[in-house]
């Protein structure tokens, strides 16, 4: 561990700060590090492990076309990714989805998305993109312009122009700044999860969906977080009953290997003529064999199950000692706790409970299928934790 702690240290740049823990194998939500010691994965890889570790259906879809073709570039056509847009746009009801390679990417394709459809039917004058404060929409120079958090724009400006913050649940400040500008679209978070896990409130939701169709504005949906499942909805919008023209996501949809997709509803199925984007693994078709494995079984049975586990989360974590506040949906859970969140992840990790943080939240994002009996285990540590280290 030392000797790859200091390798890593020395040959990786120095984008991350790692836990001094190194994670060998696993299976299901149960996770090894190199010294033997098992740990409840409270995090699945930051919400991308959807089925756990080692899943055997979809490890068993990626092997079969690993050992088929495993890439083809997209001048040709191939099934895998065909059977997972088809997928993907039954159970939406949108029309046609671009695949890449990462959330900020398909964030990227929905923002080209609607720039040209508001170039095409306004004038390219219109190319204002509104999102909120506190948003995380990506790293690249683009998607970080979209994120409403200034600490991450410092040192690498100019970004790219065109985007407004407005705070979240602010109606009316949104509306303003959509007229005062020329705008092209509205892309929100539902579920916002970098920023704190933090829910949009209802009437929110339902009024830019509706602002944004009375004045022909692309609704843009950022479900990389809160997608395929996540929040025990298939895409969080479900829960609001709106309806998107654009859905952007990627983490859990690929089980585990890096798979984005930008699905287009009705107002914008036509936007895109060849040449108008790409990606060289776009649509790579390990990946989407994988991914139809995932999204075949995130089915209403597993919804229903995802809110269960849910309910009982909450329920355990509410109002307990050292914890001031239990945010989220579905399987995306923010705890507020007394004392600092690092600390508490640090103290569950010792425990053997991996958690995550979203700024002053502890952050649960677990598999999707973790066993009930693992739930209760790892909410009973993260419990004492959090009234442990409150002293009460
Ligand atoms: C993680 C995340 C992204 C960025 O995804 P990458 O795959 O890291 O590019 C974008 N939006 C949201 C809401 C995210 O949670």
């Amino acid at each position: 561990m030392d000797n790859l702690k200091q390798l890593d240290q020395t040959y990786i740049a120095s984008t991350y700060n790692r836990f001094p823990v190194e994670l060998v194998s696993g299976k299901g939500s149960l996770v090894r590090d190199n010294e033997g010691k098992t740990y409840i994965d409270m995090g699945s890889g930051i919400g991308v492990t959807s089925f756990g570790i080692a899943d055997e259906e979809w490890a068993a879809a990626v092997t079969a076309q690993l050992g088929q073709l495993q890439h083809s570039s997209n001048l040709y056509y191939t099934s895998p990714c065909v059977e997972l847009a088809q997928l993907l746009c039954q159970r939406t009801g949108m029309k046609k989805v671009f695949f890449c390679n990462s959330g900020a990417e398909a964030n990227e394709c929905a923002i080209k998305a609607a720039r040209k459809y508001a170039a095409e039917h306004k004038g390219p004058e219109y190319s204002t993109i509104i999102t909120l404060e506190n948003s995380f929409h990506g790293r690249t120079l683009t998607t970080l312009a979209a994120t409403g958090q200034d600490a991450f724009h410092r040192l690498f400006t100019p970004l790219t122009p065109g985007f407004v913050h407005t705070p979240a649940n602010d109606l009316a400040a949104l509306k303003t700044a959509a007229l005062a500008n020329r705008t092209a679209g509205i892309l929100i978070e539902c579920v916002q999860g970098e920023g704190g896990v933090n829910r949009l409130d209802e009437s929110f939701v339902k009024g830019v969906a509706e602002f944004c169709r009375e004045q022909d504005i692309v609704f843009l949906v950022d479900e990389v977080q809160t997608g395929n499942g996540r929040t025990g909805y298939l895409y969080s919008y479900m829960h609001y009953g709106v309806e998107p023209d654009v859905v952007s996501t990627a983490k859990g949809i690929g089980g585990g290997l890096p798979l984005g997709a930008c699905i287009l509803g009705e107002k914008v199925q036509d936007v895109f003529h060849p040449g108008d984007n790409g990606s060289t693994f776009g649509g790579n078709p390990v990946c989407c064999a994988g991914a139809v494995s995932i999204l075949s079984r995130v089915d209403d049975a597993l919804l229903a199950d995802v809110r269960k586990k849910s309910e009982y989360i909450f329920s355990a974590l509410e109002g307990a000692p050292g914890i001031q506040s239990v945010s989220g949906l579905g399987l995306m859970i923010g705890i507020l706790p007394d004392a600092p969140a690092a600390d508490i992840v640090r103290e569950c990790m010792a425990r053997g409970v991996l958690c995550l943080t979203a700024k002053n939240k502890v952050r649960l994002l677990p598999a999707l299928n973790i066993p009930m009996d693992l739930v209760k285990q790892a909410v009973s540590v993260i419990a004492d934790v959090c009234r442990e280290a409150a002293h009460v």
